[in-house]
């Protein structure tokens, strides 16, 4: 895969990101790794609007700059820490989307009441809570998703969302999947009690889908 195509995958899975309203301004931050050590990154303080292709970094593992122009995110240390960590990981979609900050600022984990939670691994933590752009940040992502091996979703406290994958589009998926279930889940919540599936209903799913 050449740069260009690493950089194009990024800028449009921020595009999608943006249609969707899960990303707005600069807020936010999408990585793709090629498997080989080359990472395309979203850049530092840049309107996603105004974004061009060829305005995203290209950086090695430990974030260092291998070409491009513009610095790269400043939550950098988040997902180099998991592409390093987690070499199966080669895409991942951090949001900053309404209904994950909300629910990440409340602690609440989001129980698995529908397909959409169903497929992102739910249910859903949230992790401790720290600094963004911090190492800290990456290393807590890291030892979550290590120690829950299905979770494609991580709420990240008073933050916003992380949703990692085999593939970017992976990844957005579940970023797009996580937000509706957390929606689904509050606005069922304003009109009774949401119920979660049992045990057997998800067999059955994973029966009817594999
Ligand atoms: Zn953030």
């Amino acid at each position: 895969m050449t740069f260009k195509e690493l950089r194009q995958e990024v800028y449009e899975t921020t595009m999608m990101l943006c249609e969707n309203n899960l990303i707005r301004l600069s807020a936010g931050n999408i990585s793709k790794h090629d498997g080989e050590g080359h990472i395309a990154i979203t850049p530092a303080s840049l309107r996603y609007d105004r974004m061009k292709p060829e305005d995203i970094p290209i950086i090695d593992l430990n974030g260092n700059i291998i070409d491009g122009e513009r610095k790269p995110s400043s939550e950098t240390p988040m997902h180099t820490s998991i592409l390093r960590e987690m070499p199966d990981i080669k895409g991942i979609v951090h949001t900053h989307s309404i209904y994950a900050i909300a629910f990440a600022t409340t602690g609440v984990n989001l129980p698995v009441i529908c397909v959409e939670l169903l497929s992102v691994g739910g249910p859903v933590p949230v992790a401790p809570y720290a600094c963004p752009g911090s190492a800290k940040a990456g290393e807590i992502a890291v030892d979550e998703f290590k120690s829950h091996p299905n979770l494609k979703c991580l709420m990240l406290r008073n933050h916003g969302l992380l949703a990692i994958g085999p593939t970017l589009y992976d990844a957005y998926q579940s970023a797009v999947n996580f937000e509706i279930g957390a929606e689904v889940f509050y606005r069922a919540s304003q009109i009774g009690t949401p119920a979660s599936f049992t045990n057997e209903q998800i067999e059955e799913i994973y029966r009817v889908y594999s």
